[in-house]
């Protein structure tokens, strides 16, 4: 048997062994079968019966995917129906039956053809994305053609998933906590939902290995180790050997660091410090609580667009805003408004490509241009604020009359609510993110107009020091400990402090041990991240006292670059205290920049 190794990328940390199963693939037939004119009608039949039960398999799906994840995520699902019922679709596929007198594989595979043309003839990249939803469903009606149907059967015993691409859809229903235990997709990065999924359900996951799925056959050994983006096929037993003791040490420190969740959250002086989660899917609301987190300190809201076929209506970001707020009482929810525009287009409207993106019409600059849309969404935020834990956050900050255009409009929306009768908090703290440095080094006159501050140290960083964070030929320059980044990050702190204002680190600053702890000496007390860093950063900041953190702090002002900055911190608590990097540091997943 041939041992295989490959590279992905690691979205979802741990480490799965098993047997792997790989979905049924559709191939549509690249042969035109003809049928004797009598047979016609027989065809007809065939299709018009596999349609039904498209129908059927599709509001069912809907239906589990609804209990199991919410109305938001089965939307998509809705979708598929749609499309099923395209008179058009069908039409189009009976014509082909009755003039060419082929079989109804042979209709679903032109259809399927013409679509995948139409679609990559768009400029779009999320329609082009789109032509999957399509082929999606074509699938299901050419999977449902057979009549003695062989039903793909579900899972029965634990296995390792191999697919070539999961939509979020299929994802939310083929992965199981119990069943599921790791994947491996040729597609998907980082922050796919895909990706997110599994996170969430904590099943160790690789994407991006581009042709595993031609790599493996069904039932062979998999080992996916999520932390270090690696899959072995066949590994033989000392391999084996190898990472099932890599999984145990995994797994012990894993639940050893769950069990923070439940302890304070102090330092070894008593210094309290809110370990918050970052959320993109209202899903995600468990696991971040599960982990520890006292609230959410960031809702990054552009996903309810970003999955949606049609713009969000207010009642539908209203029944996403006030799930999370009823699910994180009494902690505080801080939904931020959309930050989209510039790369991450949005799909319903037809946003013009800017040259440069990431200094273009993103975020505020967006929703200050497009009225009606930011009020709609202000309006579902307040009235999901009525039981008092609802925070608002407003990205990509530049000047000060931005901050005064937003407060105006915010006032106008809330003076509807009123004369509407709706109830909403009055005392709803408005608060903005400070990503761009002109809003860092404004700070303290942007702390005069605003209830609370929100660190965005991953743009932060990227517009201080002039590189893309998403650019891997400049990622040797991203340095989080720069001392000009650190002093910038200094006297932001500073100045909410002084204010008697609050004060977050929302970026991956705060999920990182080392930064967390220079946060933490220069009087940061919020730290809002990704959920599956909370338990790592609480251990951290609970085994090391607040003192220490300060002296380490105010000692990096007088280093001179990121490298001896970094070094100095950590040898500096590994020093006075080393407990803080005990146990299994790296089997710990490292944070995206
Ligand atoms: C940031 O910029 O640090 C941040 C938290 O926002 P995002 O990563 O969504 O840009
Ligand atoms: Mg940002």
């Amino acid at each position: 048997m041939d041992i295989t190794r490959l590279r992905g990328i690691g979205v979802s940390p741990g480490i799965a062994m098993g047997e792997a199963l790989l979905p049924r693939r559709v191939i549509f037939t690249s042969r035109k079968e003809i049928v004797a004119d009598d047979q016609v009608p027989d065809e007809l039949k065939r299709l018009r019966q596999a349609l039904d039960r498209t129908r059927d398999d599709l509001a069912r799906i809907k239906e589990g995917v609804r209990e199991k994840l919410g109305p938001d995520s089965s939307l998509i699902f809705e979708a598929h129906l749609l499309i099923l019922e395209d008179p058009a679709l069908v039409a189009g596929l009976e014509a082909v039956i009755r003039e060419e007198k082929a079989r109804a594989e042979w209709a679903l595979s032109k259809a399927n053809t013409r679509f995948e043309q139409l679609f990559e003839a768009l400029a779009d990249e999320y329609f082009r994305q789109r032509k999957s939803d399509v082929a999606d469903v074509l699938k299901r009606v050419y999977r449902n053609l057979e009549t003695k149907r062989e039903k793909e059967k579900a899972p029965q015993k634990p296995h390792v998933l191999i697919a070539h691409e999961l939509l979020p859809s299929e994802a939310a229903l083929r992965l199981s906590r119990e069943l599921t235990l790791g994947l491996a997709m040729d597609m998907g990065g980082q922050t796919s939902h895909t990706a997110i999924l599994a996170r969430s359900l904590g099943i160790p996951a690789v994407l991006g290995l581009r042709d595993i799925t031609r790599q493996v056959r069904e039932g062979e050994f998999i080992i996916v180790d999520g932390t270090d983006g690696e899959v072995i096929i066949n590994p033989p037993p000392a391999v084996r050997r190898e990472f099932q003791a890599k999984k145990e040490k995994y797994e012990n420190y894993g639940r050893e660091l769950q069990k923070t969740a439940k302890l304070k959250s102090e330092t070894l002086d008593r210094v309290r410090f809110i370990p918050q989660a970052n959320i993109e899917l209202p899903e995600e609301l468990g696991l971040a609580t599960s982990m520890g987190a006292e609230g959410v300190g960031l809702f990054r809201s552009e996903f309810i667009y970003l999955r949606r076929e049609s713009l969000p209506t207010e009642e539908d970001h209203f029944e996403i805003y006030a799930h999370l707020a009823k699910g994180a009482h009494p902690h505080p929810v801080t939904i931020r408004t959309l930050d989209i525009g510039g790369e991450k287009s949005l799909p319903q409207l037809n946003i013009e490509k800017e040259p440069n993106p990431a200094l273009g019409l993103r975020a505020v600059r967006f929703s200050l241009r497009n009225r009606d849309l930011f009020r709609i969404q202000l309006r579902a935020i307040l009235r999901a604020s009525a039981g008092g834990n609802v925070r608002i956050l407003v990205p990509m900050i530049t000047e000060i009359d931005e901050v005064l255009q937003v407060k105006e409009i915010f006032e106008d929306v809330k003076r509807e609510l009123r004369r509407k009768g709706e109830a909403f908090d009055e005392k709803i703290p408005l608060g903005i993110m400070i990503e761009v440095p002109a809003a860092a080094a404004l700070a303290d006159i942007m702390l005069r107009e605003v209830d609370f501050i929100s660190i965005g140290t991953n743009d932060l960083i990227q517009y201080y020091l002039a590189v893309d964070r998403a650019n891997d030929f400049v990622t040797y320059l991203y340095k989080p400990f720069h001392p000009a980044v650190i002093r910038l990050i200094r006297s932001v702190i500073h100045a909410a402090l002084k204010a008697e204002k609050d004060v977050v680190v929302c970026g991956e600053m705060a999920a990182d041990t080392p930064s967390a702890i220079l946060l933490l000496g220069f009087g940061l007390r919020t730290f809002s991240m990704n959920p599956i860093f909370i338990p790592r950063v609480k251990k951290a900041l609970r085994s090391i006292e607040c003192r220490t953190a300060e002296k380490i702090a105010e000692e990096t002002l007088k280093l001179r670059s990121a490298q001896e900055i970094e070094e100095y911190v950590t040898e500096e608590i590994l020093l006075r205290h080393p407990q803080v990097f005990l146990t299994g540091q790296t089997l710990e997943a490292q944070p995206k920049k």
